[in-house]
């Protein structure tokens, strides 16, 4: 197992719960329907970074960072469970947010000013983000830091790990409580969660299809799969396995992005969102997960999952943003 050879903390709640969705699966005419609980990692708000960073972090700690940088949307989870998990410990951080600093920070840019530096780059082109961020690392270095930078969404090899560790610590309890399950959907957004679960289906040859529900309109078809069976491939090698992961590996849907684009609520998300609160009593929030169960939802719909499926849902997390658009909800209210 990778943990063995591999440097890693211990920074998530694990095993996350794993139920089945009763009142979701009879109202989507029965198939079944169940939920790996990826938003109660237990760490700042939850949701699937925490299983990256585990990996990540060790290794800045490792290389003696003294901060870390990272970057993402302007309502980034990943930022603020980065800038949290440096916190537990005990590294200074900096988040360089893509796009104009808001008059009034809300969701999960509160969050992050607690606990970290905030650096806004006004455009919308990540590469001249990237390039402040490395910037901004220099003049660390200069004042006598050791920055560590982590890419975006952590979605590297080694931050891939982490899900191929969540994809085994599924399968037990798959297997404990006797049910096969024959898809993961989850919603694709920088990869490394949909290629840590590829790397380890192949590894193990497992019929569990991996679905990604695409939610970042910058990106086609063709790049997500060229982008995510890279790192898959590149994660499996880091725990010594060699083994061919194509972009034809991977599976992925383009149609549920949504009218406004990556990080606009979209309608069908956000009818997502309150249909799984009015069944379940579980929030989704509107730039990721609701997205990703908007397409789960319209796919069963249309018929593409056979009627004896079992499908897992990876509730990777998001609740920093769904208190950033409270005009969206308001909208929704005004449609009834
Ligand atoms: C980052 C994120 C994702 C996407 O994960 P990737 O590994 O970047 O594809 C999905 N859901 C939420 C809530 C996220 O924050």
């Amino acid at each position: 197992m990778s943990s063995k050879t591999i440097g890693k903390l211990s920074l998530a709640q694990l095993p996350t719960p794993f139920h089945k969705l009763n009142r979701l699966s009879e109202l989507m005419g029965g198939l079944e329907i169940y939920m790996k609980r990826d938003d109660m990692t237990g760490l700042g708000l939850g949701g699937n970074k925490i299983r990256k960073l585990e990996y990540v972090l060790a290794d800045a700690i490792n290389k003696k960072a003294s901060v870390v940088l990272t970057t993402g949307g302007v309502q980034s989870n990943h930022c603020m469970l980065t800038a949290m998990a440096a916190s537990k410990v005990g590294l200074k951080c900096v988040l360089v947010l893509r796009g104009q600093r808001p008059p009034r920070l809300t969701g999960n840019q509160i969050l992050g000013n607690l606990v970290s530096e905030l650096v806004f780059i006004d455009t919308s082109d990540q590469k001249k983000v990237n390039e402040a961020m490395e910037a901004k690392a220099q003049d660390l270095k200069i004042a006598g830091e050791t920055p560590y930078i982590i890419p975006i969404g952590a979605s590297v090899p080694l931050g891939a790990l982490g899900y191929y560790d969540a994809f085994n610590e599924l399968l037990v309890q798959a297997q404990s409580e006797k049910i096969e399950p024959t898809h993961i959907v989850l919603a694709w957004g920088s990869g490394g969660t949909q290629a840590g679960l590829a790397a380890a289906a192949t590894e193990l040859n497992s019929n569990i299809k991996i679905l990604g529900i695409n939610v970042d309109d910058k990106e086609t078809v063709q790049t997500i799969k060229e982008q995510t069976s890279d790192i898959a491939a590149k994660a499996l090698s880091l725990l010594g396995i060699q083994l061919k992961i194509g972009p034809e590996d991977i599976n992925v849907v383009q149609d549920y992005v949504g009218e406004g684009g990556y990080g606009k609520p979209s309608k069908a998300g956000l009818e997502a969102v309150k249909t799984v609160a009015s069944h379940e009593g579980i929030v989704l929030d509107p730039v990721y997960t609701g997205k990703g169960m908007a397409g789960l939802l319209d796919l069963i719909k249309q018929g593409y999952f056979a009627q004896d499926s079992k499908i897992v849902f990876l509730h990777t997390g998001g609740y920093g943003a769904i208190f950033a658009y409270p005009d969206s909800y308001v909208a929704m209210g005004e449609e009834k």
